[in-house]
């Protein structure tokens, strides 16, 4: 039986990195960028007001405050889009709106809640109106104004190739002016779900049937990872049906099956696999849940034969489907944390496998703490549904104590 080690790597081994595609902004959350970004203007592109106020020159602001008021002509009105006509000169303020371009001659910009309108406030003379404003605090150069290229410089590399885009690096994009990236194709996904005891979730639930629980999970975590699922519906527990349906997925990058890869006299899926040409890497690997995991490749498709438990199937996916397509879509970086926390209760352990306990993980004080969501046999997906994390206890380990410090992955 093989490792888990070992077993991860064969397949991350067995992993080419699929094509990219041109993708707009708007497709673009989750998806890994194929091309190294550039900026190619500087942003913000001029010197701005970080607030509403009045653009002034600080040297006109000295010595200001509550019992000595300073009073500026308002020789102009700038909001945000507008560029001053005028410049300004000593003595004078210009009323200017967060995010509006500094006028020439203005070195800061005075908030509006340090200003107050002079009682002449505007007062007619011959050819128009005249305004004043009262200023309480000094401002000194470059107070409240957002410089020119001080989020992003021309040509600085913004966002490496092999980054998973989240919503601030769309931003990022759309700031710069590109409606579209190279991004890598959503690895297409095909999932079969195996055996005579499965119908589908809107069938009658005749004796002794389960509903197949495991299409909906597996479904979803292709979805939550950023993949085209297609799904192949059941098969039964026969050779000519598992086949068929097993063909169809041919066309993906990596096809799922679920059930019907232990040791029972209806275990037939192994088989089935090997007959229609599929290269087996390793079947079984010393793990808990998801022991009778096979592996393999047809033509340039993968192939993960998961256990059919609700939870087998749901960590083997979590443990080795994922990095699989993190690898395929040419991600750098695993945004999954793992980290250690302290156990908060004893765990009876045999050495020998690597176990995944379904488990609630917090952060308490300076310190994670963890425990068992739940009883953790593989067929129960109440604690799978009350978990957030897996605590990994190694092969090696056997029982392990409260209070020991162990390594803890969380689910995302
Ligand atoms: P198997 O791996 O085929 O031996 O199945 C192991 C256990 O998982 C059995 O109790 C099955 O009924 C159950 N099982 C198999 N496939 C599914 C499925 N798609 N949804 C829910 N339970 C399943
Ligand atoms: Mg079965």
């Amino acid at each position: 039986m093989i490792k888990f080690n070992a077993a991860l790597k064969t397949i991350l081994d067995s992993v080419e990195i699929v094509e990219s595609e041109s993708v707009r902004l708007t497709d673009a959350l989750g998806r890994v960028l194929a091309e190294d970004i550039y900026a190619d203007s500087d942003i913000p592109g001029f010197d701005n007001s970080a607030m509403d106020g009045f653009a002034v020159k600080s040297s006109d602001t000295i010595g200001a405050s509550q019992d000595n008021v300073k009073v500026l002509e308002v020789v102009e009105d700038i909001k945000a889009g507008d560029i001053a006509r005028k410049i300004l000169s000593h003595n004078q303020a210009m009323r200017i709106m967060t995010g509006a371009q500094i006028p020439k001659g203005a070195d800061s910009v005075i908030m509006v809640e340090y200003t107050k309108k002079n009682q002449k406030s505007k007062f007619k003379i011959q050819n128009g109106t005249k305004e004043f404003v009262e200023i309480y605090k000094e401002v000194k150069a470059a107070d409240n104004i957002r410089k020119k290229a001080e989020d992003i410089k021309k040509n600085e590399l913004i966002i490496s190739k092999a980054t998973q885009l989240n919503c601030a690096h769309i931003g990022i994009l759309a700031s710069l002016g590109r409606p579209r990236v190279k991004a890598s194709r959503r690895p297409k996904i095909a999932l079969l779900a195996t055996g005579d005891e499965l119908v589908d979730v809107n069938q009658r639930l005749g004796p002794g049937k389960v509903r197949s629980s495991n299409t909906y999970t597996l479904y979803s975590q292709i979805i939550k990872c950023g993949c085209i699922p297609k799904n192949l519906g059941l098969a039964k527990d026969d050779p000519a049906q598992l086949e068929k349906k097993i063909r169809l997925g041919l066309d993906c990058d990596i096809i799922l099956t679920s059930g019907g890869v232990s040791v029972g006299e209806y275990d037939l899926v192994k088989n089935v696999l090997a007959k229609i040409g599929t290269n087996i890497k390793f079947w079984q690997v010393a793990i808990r849940p998801g022991k009778p995991l096979v592996f393999g490749k047809i033509k340039k498709t993968l192939v993960f034969g998961l256990p059919g438990n609700p939870v087998s199937g749901m960590v083997s996916f979590e443990m080795f489907v994922r990095p699989a397509i993190l690898k395929m879509s040419g991600q750098k970086e695993d945004n999954q944390k793992v980290v250690n926390a302290i156990l908060e209760e004893d765990i009876n352990k045999k050495k020998g496998a690597r176990h995944f306990l379904r488990a609630k993980t917090r952060w308490k004080g300076n310190v994670y703490l963890t425990a068992i969501s739940g009883p953790q046999g593989s067929s129960l997906l109440k604690p799978m549904s009350l978990a957030n994390s897996l605590i990994i206890l190694e092969e090696g380990q056997g029982p392990v104590k409260k209070g020991t410090r162990v390594r803890v992955r969380f689910l995302g």
